[in-house]
Parts: C-alpha cells; sequence; structure tokens
C-alpha cells in the first residue's frame, strides 16, 4: 500500500489523483491531504479518504472524527509517515510544500511547476541533502523520463517539448487583442486548472516546462526545443548524439503520468490504447515564440537565473488574475510580465525567504501596473 501526501488535493491534478486511488484502493491510500481554501471539499475527502491528517490553508475546514487537523505553521507534519508527496498546490504557495518534502526525504511527485521555475536551486539542493527523489508529473517531463528508462541523469543531446500551442496560435495580433477569459479557457486538447490553461495560450507555460527541464535533467537551456504538436499526442522527445529520437506517445489524459509517477517502473491499466490508425496523421509546426513573447520572457529569466524567476512568476499570476477578472487584455499579460523583470535587479536565490520576499514585492509592483493600465 502507498501512502500519499497529496498537497492541492481540489484542483485539477488533485481531483484526478483522488480518481487513481478510488479505481486502485487496494494499491493507494491518501496519509495527507490538503488544500488551499476548498474546506467543504477538503472535509468530503477526508470522509472518503480517511487521511490521518488534513490542512486548509485559508477558509473554514472541520475535519471529520479520526482526521487530525494541521495548521500552516506545522506543515511539515504532512509528509510526516508517507511514501510519495503529491504536490499538486498550483503557484509560487507550492514551493514550500516542496521544500518541506524534500526535507523530509521522500519521493516528491511534482506537479507544481513554480517549484523548480521559481525554486529550482533550492529545491534540487535539498533533494540531494535529504535524500528525497523527485520525479515528475507534467506531461512533457513525464515523457522525457520515460525515454531516458526513468533516470533523470542520463545522457542525450537534446530535449524536445512539444506544445499544443494553445487556441490561439492561428489568430493575428490584432484578434488577440479582442480575445476574452472565456476563449483562452477553451483548451484544444488537455483539461487543466484555469491558470495554467491561460499559460498554454500564452504560451508561457512552455517557456515554465523550458526552466522545469533545465533543472530535472540537468539540460543547459541551449539544448532544450519546443515544437507544435496540435494533437497533444507525442508528449515530448529526446534526440541523442547518433540521430535517434525516443518520443512517449498516448492519448492527452494527466491521468497516465500521475499513475505513473507514482509506480514506475511498474505500469497500471489506465487509458485505452492509442489506436495510430483511428488518428491518421500527427502534425508539427515551428513554434511561435515571436508572436507569444511570454515563451521567450520565460526562457529569459530561466536562463538569467537567480530571483527573476521568481519576478516572472508573481507578474504572471497576477496578471493572469487580472485577465480571468476581465481587467486587462491578453497582450497585457507579456506586458505586465516584462515591465516586472525590466524593474527588479537580479539577486541570488539563496533562502526560500529571499524568494518570499521578492514575490510579495512584484505581485505589489504588478497590482499597480495594472490598474494604472485598467484606469487609462
Ligand atoms: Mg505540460
Amino acid at each position: 500500500m502507498l501512502k500519499i501526501a497529496l498537497i492541492g488535493c481540489t484542483g485539477s491534478i488533485g481531483r484526478q489523483t483522488a480518481d487513481i486511488v478510488r479505481r486502485y484502493p487496494d494499491r493507494f491510500s491518501f496519509s495527507s491531504l490538503a488544500c488551499g481554501s476548498a474546506g467543504e471539499e477538503l472535509a468530503a475527502l477526508c470522509r472518503e479518504f480517511a487521511p490521518r491528517r488534513a490542512l486548509c490553508a485559508g477558509g473554514a475546514f472541520e475535519p471529520p472524527a479520526g482526521v487530525e487537523r494541521i495548521e500552516e505553521g506545522d506543515a511539515a507534519a504532512l509528509f510526516a509517515d508517507c511514501d510519495v508527496a503529491l504536490i499538486a498546490a498550483g503557484g509560487f504557495s507550492g514551493l514550500r510544500y516542496t521544500l518541506l518534502a524534500a526535507q523530509a526525504g521522500v519521493r516528491i511527485a511534482l506537479a507544481n511547476k513554480e517549484s523548480l521555475v521559481c525554486g529550482g536551486e533550492l529545491v534540487l539542493r535539498a533533494v540531494k541533502r535529504y535524500g528525497a527523489q523527485l520525479v515528475p508529473v507534467d506531461s512533457e517531463h513525464s515523457a522525457i523520463f520515460q525515454c531516458l528508462a526513468f533516470r533523470r541523469d542520463a545522457a542525450f543531446d537534446r530535449l524536445v517539448l512539444t506544445a499544443s500551442g494553445g487556441p490561439f496560435l492561428h489568430l493575428s495580433q490584432e484578434e488577440l487583442r479582442r480575445v476574452t477569459a472565456a476563449d483562452a479557457l477553451r483548451h484544444p486538447t488537455w483539461n487543466m486548472g484555469a491558470k495554467i490553461t491561460v499559460d498554454s495560450a500564452t504560451l508561457l507555460n512552455k517557456g515554465y516546462e523550458v526552466i522545469e527541464a533545465h533543472w530535472l535533467y540537468d539540460a543547459p537551456f541551449e539544448k532544450i526545443d519546443a515544437v507544435v504538436h496540435p494533437e497533444s499526442i507525442v508528449h515530448s522527445l529526446v534526440l541523442f548524439s547518433d540521430g535517434a529520437a525516443l518520443a512517449q506517445l498516448g492519448y492527452p489524459d494527466m491521468r497516465v503520468p500521475i499513475q505513473l509517477a507514482l509506480t514506475y517502473p511498474e505500469r497500471l491499466p489506465c487509458e485505452k490504447p492509442l489506436d495510430l490508425a483511428a488518428l491518421g496523421r500527427l502534425t508539427f509546426l515551428p513554434f511561435p515564440a515571436e508572436k507569444f513573447p511570454c515563451y521567450g520572457l520565460a526562457v529569459a529569466a530561466g536562463k538569467a537565473g537567480g530571483t527573476l524567476p521568481v519576478v516572472l512568476n508573481a507578474a504572471a499570476e497576477e496578471a493572469v488574475r487580472a485577465f480571468l477578472a476581465g481587467r486587462i487584455t491578453f497582450p497585457a499579460i507579456a506586458e505586465t510580465i516584462q515591465d516586472a523583470l525590466g524593474s527588479f535587479p537580479r539577486e541570488e536565490a539563496d533562502s526560500f525567504e529571499r524568494l518570499a520576499g521578492t514575490d510579495a514585492r512584484v505581485r505589489a509592483h504588478a497590482l499597480s501596473f495594472i490598474y494604472g493600465k485598467s484606469a487609462s
């Protein structure tokens, strides 16, 4: 029985993880459940899965009998007796939990992108120091992990991340000015949370994945490429020095990489088998980095390192929130990020406190930039 501490149990990845545990009750159980603010849903999950501990970071939450309520300051207790910490919280707030899980020396199934985007240096250092293990959940990094035979330290020549291109791939700059949050939330292939769906439309998400690949596979940025693949069947590729390329294919269903992160190298039944003849063809297009500036901003911040990826992310989180609320246009997401990156100097990413301080300052700055925008 694999005991899972699930952080972010009421989000998209968290709910799909609960589905997996429902399907294999003899293989998996939850030792801890945590969420941001959906206290009622957390209580319902506690009644269904009977974890030992539960945490609700904000909002009302009444744990059922037998479940210990953990306060945010004691979050390390969530990882006390788990085999796997599945970090599926959204945003910068996930980083703290990833660091606590690393300090507990457990296997970390990482679905929170911001942990490596913002805190890659700190996370890798803690994983090494405390003998933890880092396993990717994101479909692209899971694909690379599989192509490298489940080794993060394997040799390769290049990594190629595939991208659906999002819903706005073929729109003109003029049309991009008029798209709404509802348009952005209509992702062509993947069903995900709101923030990451907008990040897939701006292609910021692919920039984040480049930074994640850099940390996960010790890959120089020059050796990471992205290509558009609208069908989302090829989840990513690894190129080797002899010209051979290995790819991982499958229908776009996050339950496959979630489940594999829990069980690898073993595989359990999940999706239906791939039917290539029914698909007929797979297409690939050059990555439109010029049209979607968020990608280049992310890669540049990743290369510069230090606190700059935190600046990128904090501005992006506030900009996407404003876009979802109808306060700014789609291109203003990139403008908000660019302004923040031009307004904060690079500092060393030497402690979580430093990153958290930067995060808070950038959010305040981005909010004033956004309000200035919407007032004009
Ligand atoms: Mg992905």
